[in-house]
């Protein structure tokens, strides 16, 4: 979709910047490099053993305006600073909230197709869709995010249907890998490339492969339309 109103005109360094600086101080220090790639979701979070973490966006997202795009780094920045143990989506969420992002997070997940609540690891965890973040704003938040809305002038109801993950983690540890979808821990043998897992995405379920070797089926992930 491409938006006049507030296209992204900055890089991804600038915006990741400017949101450590006045919402994620307290991650300030941490080196996190961040870039525009293929990959099989929104974005991924890489997490690699003597390496600054990695945030890689997908190219699709260039296309979305400039708040849903801040909503998107907010929840990635969110899993850095609850840390690569953290696999909590609802936690990563609700963090992005309570440091005043939740109208940006509320606006990416119209461009994510989730207006409810995307339930996984069997309701166990979610997703927050649009609608239960906006119930959660204070009415300051309410308004940024009703005007937000206007201006960009979306209609959610109409966004196309997604197949996209909205996001996974990859950990390289010193003696061992892993992979998270949907809060679910995959794992892995070897010490893949990154570059080198394919995540077979169907109607209702996630297959990962290394390899061309299935490592792993996550089958309720997927949200339901
Ligand atoms: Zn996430």
């Amino acid at each position: 979709m491409e938006n006049q109103r507030y296209p992204i005109s900055k890089t991804l360094d600038e915006y990741v910047h400017t949101l450590k600086k006045h919402a994620y101080s307290d991650i300030e220090d941490n080196n996190v490099n961040i870039e525009w790639g293929k990959t099989q979701a929104y974005a991924v979070v890489i997490w690699s053993h003597g390496n600054p973490t990695l945030i890689r966006c997908n190219r699709s997202v260039r296309r979305w305006p400039e708040p849903a795009l801040l909503g998107l780094l907010a929840h990635e920045l969110s899993h850095i600073a609850l840390g690569a143990d953290s696999h909590n989506e609802h936690q990563t969420d609700r963090d992005v909230i309570s440091r005043g992002l939740g109208p940006y997070l509320g606006i990416e997940r119209v461009f994510t197709n989730k207006y409810s609540d995307h339930v996984i690891q069997k309701g166990r965890d979610r997703y927050l869709g649009y609608d239960s973040i906006r119930l959660s704003l204070t009415n300051h938040e309410i308004n940024q995010l009703d005007a937000l809305m206007a201006d960009i002038g979306v209609s959610p109801r109409r966004m196309l249907k997604e197949s996209l993950l909205h996001d996974y983690a990859f950990h390289e540890k010193e003696n061992s890998s892993h992979i998270v979808i949907d809060g679910q821990l995959y794992p892995l043998d070897k010490k893949p490339n990154v570059d080198e897992i394919k995540l077979i995405v169907k109607d209702s379920s996630v297959q990962i492969l290394s390899e061309d070797m299935v490592i792993g089926e996550n089958e309720n992930g997927r949200p339901r339309y």
